[in-house]
């Protein structure tokens, strides 16, 4: 699904460089390497404050930590987004509250949202499900007058660029009260191992999130709260901190091969192309997902397979029906998109290196399966 080989080979000299610097230093933990990344993210997605951690779940827990969530709040998150959205909250003895999507996005459905809220609401977690930025505007709106703070699981959109109705344009992660974001190695920015962040643009929250991640220390030995463990390497902020400056041309690549493909199948009736819910930088392709419709999903991704053709289903059951997020209150008549998505979705190779006779040989094959 990645090409991080040729990738690498692409980068190899500065990303070793990088590495060296961290050997020679020794400073392993925290140190320069983390705090010039931390300075360097920051500035790129124009927040006032990025706390590098040790994974995106992490992240998203701490943010929720930091926000002084109570066991028996709830929270309401989308149905179909990867279970580490779900997981932490859960986790936290908070309540999940899973609600559907949008049939066009796939991203959380604000209508929904407004259903799902009761008097324990106290946050929302919209997901920039494959790299395309949820419906922003609208929920800070529900979330304002409702006063429910909004965590923004950015773990697939880093980079992307959300534009207001009057033309504004920031960065994914940067507009509720706190973002989390994962640096894994298949992400649009990723390392060479586990890492994560968390943003956000108020003082206070950071301070509060900078002693969580570090044993709810704020003076050394001093434990105010209880914390967690969760660092960012830096060897990988090293590597992270070689590879932002290409994160935008990484975006590019991929919003490229998304057109492509998107040109081979646009007039195949059994096949949905991606929407595009906003500018071309809205959506940086963390995914290039189809909707296979009056096709049997399943038989293509096996024929993709026996053809050498790496595919993905994300993600095959939704989160409602997980065994470990069962809740009485699920109505299946609440999830009719989740519930068709799951037979109809599936994503094809997308990274920073595809080329044009590899788009050519999987849609070919893709096509051929399709109209067999
Ligand atoms: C990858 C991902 C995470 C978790 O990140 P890790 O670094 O793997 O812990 C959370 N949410 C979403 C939507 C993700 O895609």
């Amino acid at each position: 699904m990645v090409d991080l080989k040729s990738q690498y080979a692409r980068i190899k000299d500065v990303v070793n460089e990088s590495i060296q610097e961290v050997l020679e230093t020794t400073a392993f933990v925290n140190g320069p390497k983390v705090h010039e990344f931390q300075k360097n993210l920051e500035q790129y997605l124009n927040v006032k404050h990025v706390i590098p951690c040790a994974n995106g779940t992490d992240a998203l827990q701490i943010a929720m930590m930091g926000l002084g969530l109570k066991p028996g709040d709830e929270v309401i998150t989308t149905d179909f987004t990867f279970a580490a959205t779900v997981e932490v909250i859960a986790l936290l003895q908070l309540t999940p509250v899973l609600v559907d999507v949008e049939p066009d996005t796939f991203n959380i459905d604000v209508e929904a949202i407004k259903k799902a809220i009761t008097p324990k609401t106290k946050a929302i977690v919209p997901v920039h499900l494959f790299g395309q930025c949820a419906n922003m505007e609208a929920i800070m709106e529900i979330a304002k007058s409702n006063n429910l703070f909004v965590i923004e699981d950015s773990a697939q959109a880093i980079g992307a660029n959300y534009t207001y109705s009057n033309g504004t344009k920031v960065k994914a992660g940067t507009i509720g009260d706190v973002a989390a974001t994962s640096f894994f190695p298949s992400k649009n920015l990723g390392c060479y191992g586990d890492g994560g962040a968390i943003f956000t643009n108020n003082d206070e929250l950071a301070h509060t999130i900078r002693g969580i991640v570090n044993h709810g220390m704020y003076e050394r030995y001093h434990h105010d709260v209880v914390g967690v463990n969760s660092r960012l390497d830096a060897i990988q902020a090293a590597v992270l901190g070689a590879k932002l400056p290409n994160l935008n041309a990484y975006n590019k690549a991929r919003i490229e091969a998304a057109k492509k493909y998107d040109a081979a199948f646009k007039d195949e009736k059994h096949i949905v192309i991606p929407f595009r819910s906003g500018a071309e930088d809205n959506h940086v392709f963390h995914q290039y997902t189809l909707r296979v419709t009056g096709v049997d999903r399943d038989g293509l991704a096996k024929f993709l397979n026996e053809n050498d053709i790496p595919c993905g289903v994300y993600y095959p059951i939704p989160l409602h029906n997980q065994k470990a997020y069962l809740d009485e209150r699920y109505n299946e008549a609440d999830f009719k998109v989740t519930n068709q998505l799951v037979k109809e979705v599936i994503s094809l190779p997308m990274h920073t290196e595809l080329d044009d006779d590899q788009i050519e040989y999987i849609t070919t094959k893709v096509k051929e399966f399709i109209n067999a």
